[in-house]
């Protein structure tokens, strides 16, 4: 499980609150979509649960451990960029190796195996030997998803990881990222800017504004019983 509590994040000494006093509980396995207007604390929170930024106040927990102050890289957390964030001038094996867990006392040929099991997942073993500048979009996010599972984490945080393919590919895109979800069964959270990606792909929905948590529930409960204008306004419910 995932449990957010009472997390806050403020910028330039509490002028701007990116992240009001979330409170969150993801169950293992679950998929979660979160959507909410730009700026609204999507990123924010994603990076406080991986730990590129530190919270305000307030604890996360993952499985029932407080993990709140435990280093990024010892985090069992992958998350998967928009913009893939790979190493320019490194190979897709490489790149795909920093995922592994860099406590983890593992031969070079477990490290190589690990790789390639992951790499043949996304459908990307033949690409192994190649830089990301040799790739297409579609290929990078396969490399970029292929980092994430290759860590074995317990969960998995996406932010917009589509938002930058054409609509072809992210149809394609969408459901290997199911596949992956039915076959690992990772608990996921999973920003998007897509409606209907967010109604379609999401176990539960997450409706954020202003860093507050506005709605959570099934896309067609939330859909048929908004909680507020606002929720309403967002997801389109008829009035
Ligand atoms: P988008 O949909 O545009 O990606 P978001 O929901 O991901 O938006 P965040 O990036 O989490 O929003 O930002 C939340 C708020 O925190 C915004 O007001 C943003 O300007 C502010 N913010 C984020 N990072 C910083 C920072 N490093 N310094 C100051 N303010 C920040
Ligand atoms: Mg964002």
């Amino acid at each position: 499980s995932l449990e957010l509590n009472a997390l806050r994040k403020e910028f330039d000494g509490g002028s701007i609150v990116a992240v009001d006093d979330l409170e969150l509980f993801i169950e293992d396995g679950e998929f979660v979509t979160v959507v909410g207007p730009s700026g609204c604390g999507k990123s924010t929170t994603l990076r406080m649960i991986a730990g590129l930024e530190r919270p305000s106040s307030g604890r996360i927990h993952i499985g029932g451990n407080d993990i709140t102050d435990v280093h990024a890289r010892h985090r069992d957390v992958a998350m998967v960029f928009q913009n893939y964030a790979l190493y320019p001038h490194k190979t897709i094996q490489q790149n795909m190796a920093f995922g592994l867990r860099m406590s983890t006392d593992m031969s070079a040929e477990e490290r190589e195996q690990r790789v390639y099991e992951a790499a043949e997942m996304m459908g990307i073993e033949d690409l192994l030997d190649d830089t990301p500048e040799e790739l297409s979009g579609g290929q990078k996010q396969r490399v970029a998803l292929g980092r994430a599972i290759v860590r074995e984490p317990d969960v998995f945080l996406f932010d917009e990881p589509l938002s930058n393919l054409d609509a072809k590919l992210r149809t394609t895109m969408r459901t290997e990222i199911q596949r992956l979800q039915e076959e690992l069964g990772i608990t996921s959270v999973y920003v998007t800017h897509d409606q209907e990606e967010a109604m379609t792909m999401g176990d539960r929905i997450v409706i954020l504004n202003d860093g507050k948590l506005q709605q959570t529930g099934k896309p067609t409960e939330v859909y048929q019983n908004p909680a507020n204008q606002f929720v309403a306004g967002f997801v389109g419910s008829p009035s």
